[in-house]
């Protein structure tokens, strides 16, 4: 009996496992499609300056435009494409394609950064320095004005190769953050090592913390020491004023969130942040 159960427990997992093959390789497939038509687009959420309320960035965040599905998120296919390689053609174009978008709206007179989230594969793999320095000149956008974005993970993989690659993308000019600080290995030392320029505290610590007092500690904390390390700081995932009076009261520099404006594409970014009420 037990054996019979297990039996049917096991094809019944076999069946599962093969579903799920078969959708992971039917998105990977999807992807290599989606690359090749352009069904790639980039959205902008606006970065804002809590002392003075000015709109001073844009972080580009990656959507699929499935021709059957509709908006597909980055949480889901980002993990394909970095099991399958395509992460790499795929960030080179996000570079040059967010490159181009900030020269642009500077040229029309908007002051913006442009922050581009990295991958760990794009570290390992590929020219990161020649993608990235191609999509500079390409687009004529000054070093500086781009950001690139690495998690924590990133930082811990590979300490000599990682470290080397930080260097030479700081001596092109361009800004590090570190994305979602808070939630990896925390490492304080890598701070001081790699050349970072800003720390992105965390959502998950920042949206609450006007009632929840761990993580108001918690981010008190980063903020102080990323400015003891003369760093920025900017928190993610500000959704209501509450959390700015709280930023704004333990003096971090920048803020994102839905409160200033959801990932959206181009054009709706130029009409209600650049020409909008919150510019
Ligand atoms: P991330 O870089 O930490 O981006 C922030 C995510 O939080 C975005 O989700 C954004 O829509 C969401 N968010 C922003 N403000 C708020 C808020 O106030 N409340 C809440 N609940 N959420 C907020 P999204 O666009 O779905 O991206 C998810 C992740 O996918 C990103 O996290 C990033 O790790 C990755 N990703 C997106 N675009 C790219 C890309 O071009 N390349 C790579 N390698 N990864 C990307
Ligand atoms: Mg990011
Ligand atoms: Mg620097
Ligand atoms: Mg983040």
């Amino acid at each position: 009996h037990a054996k019979e159960s297990g039996r049917s427990t096991y094809r019944f997992f076999a069946a599962r496992m093969n579903a799920d093959a078969v959708a992971h390789l039917a998105l990977r497939s999807g992807l290599h499609r989606a690359l090749e038509r352009g069904e790639f687009q980039l959205y902008f959420q606006p970065q804002v300056s809590l002392a003075g309320g000015a709109v001073v960035g844009a972080e580009a965040l990656i959507r699929w435009n499935h021709p059957e599905r509709g908006l597909v998120s980055p949480a889901e296919f980002i993990p394909v494409a970095e099991d399958s390689g395509l992460i790499v053609p795929m960030g080179d174009w996000v570079l040059r394609q967010a490159c181009r978008q900030a020269a642009l709206w500077q040229a029309g007179g908007h002051a913006l950064t442009m922050a581009v989230n990295l991958s760990a594969l794009q570290f390992r793999r590929g020219d990161l320095e020649r993608a990235v320095r191609e999509a500079l000149e390409e687009s004529g956008l000054a070093p500086h004005s781009l950001e690139l974005e690495l998690t924590e993970s990133i930082m811990i993989q590979d300490h000599e190769a990682v470290m080397d690659m930080t260097r030479r993308l700081g001596a092109l000019g361009v800004q590090l953050s570190i994305d979602d600080f808070g939630t990896g290995y925390s490492s304080m030392a890598y701070l001081k090592r790699f050349a970072v320029d800003k720390l992105k505290i965390d959502q998950s610590f920042v949206r609450d913390v006007h009632t929840d007092t761990d993580n108001a500690a918690i981010t008190q904390a980063i903020i102080q020491m990323a400015h003891s390390l003369k760093l920025e700081v900017i928190a993610e995932g500000v959704e209501v004023t509450e959390v700015v009076e709280f930023l704004r009261h333990h003096g971090c520099d920048l803020a994102q969130g839905f409160l200033y404006g959801r990932p959206m594409t181009a054009q709706r970014f130029e009409k209600t942040v650049l020409d909008g009420p919150i510019s």
